[in-house]
């Protein structure tokens, strides 16, 4: 009799185990291509959903390719999250794992536009981050069907943060003193132009694009011209030029995030998309004299 109880107990256990290992298989799959992107998935899918992030914390994305091991990810997942032009290798990748009937969506399609050129920077919007945020709740519940309400009572909580983030915007939009702001790379176009600013970058689309003698004696012109009081710099990047163009025009620099990756310190800290925007709009308006 004895024997048969923990015979009972040990089964017990095995079934437990068990279950645990199906809850979180049971969880949607979902795989995302960098850090707002994972992190608009994480808010959507809460507990139903396991997503796993393709650009590690620290990594810069715009010159980040899969592995081999990565496309197994994606033709693991059950959903495919990424932003578009950020990764041009998605739809390779999508296409080398076409038998497993990934479910994709493009957050950013269609929103690129800004001043005539393709920019991919369409998660730094709050007004345009909200768009993104619906389309992948959107794929989130074609995907699984059955948490549908539960994802969308998720979506609605977190577009509730970026209409806060979108309305602390409208205000700098309405009481800024100064329009120009000057950011390392040109990561901040669809923010500027959502919002009635104008963005100057260091260096161009990607961080990777140096900026000529010519270019930093353009930009000392326009800190005197325009008086600025602020360079941005970022994290993930060399922040390098920008803290040379502010000595050599006697202004202060300030962190303006483009939230294309966690830092490790982020990281430690909890930081998040909402924080760090919370952090980015309190700069902007120290920035942009904002009374
Ligand atoms: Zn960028």
């Amino acid at each position: 009799m004895k024997k048969i109880f923990w015979l009972l107990v040990l089964l017990a256990l095995l079934v437990g185990g068990c279950t645990d290992n199906n809850t979180e298989q049971d969880k949607l799959q979902v795989t995302a291509s960098f850090y707002p992107m994972a992190e608009f998935a994480r808010a959507i899918g809460g507990e139903r959903a396991q997503v796993t992030m393709l650009v590690p914390d620290g990594a810069e994305p715009h010159d980040w390719e899969p592995s081999p091991r990565d496309l197994t990810k994606i033709g693991r997942s059950q959903l495919f999250v990424y932003n578009g032009l950020v990764e041009p290798w998605a739809e390779q990748a999508l296409q080398a794992v076409a038998e497993r009937k990934v479910l994709a969506v493009q957050a950013g399609r269609g929103l690129y536009e800004n001043g005539g050129k393709q920019d991919p920077h369409v998660w730094i919007s709050p007004k345009k981050a909200m768009i993104e945020v619906e389309r992948i709740t959107d794929a989130f519940c074609e995907a699984d069907a059955a948490n549908a309400a539960y994802y969308q009572e998720n979506s609605r909580k977190y577009l509730a943060q970026l209409q806060e983030l979108d309305r602390q915007m409208q205000e700098i939009a309405a009481a800024a003193q100064k329009r120009v702001f000057i950011t390392s790379h040109a990561a901040f176009g669809h923010l500027a132009a959502d919002y009635g600013l104008r963005q100057l970058a260091v260096s161009g689309l990607s961080p990777q694009a140096e900026p000529t003698p010519a270019d930093l004696q353009r930009l000392a012109g326009i800190v005197k011209r325009e008086q600025v009081d602020y360079i941005f710099f970022e994290t993930l990047s060399d922040p390098r030029i920008a803290k040379v163009l502010a000595k050599e025009t006697g202004v202060q620099t300030a962190v303006l995030d483009p939230l294309e990756g966690l830092s490790e310190e982020g990281r430690k800290e909890n930081l998040d998309y909402i924080k760090i925007m919370q952090r980015n709009i309190d700069n902007l308006k120290l920035a942009l004299a904002v009374q």
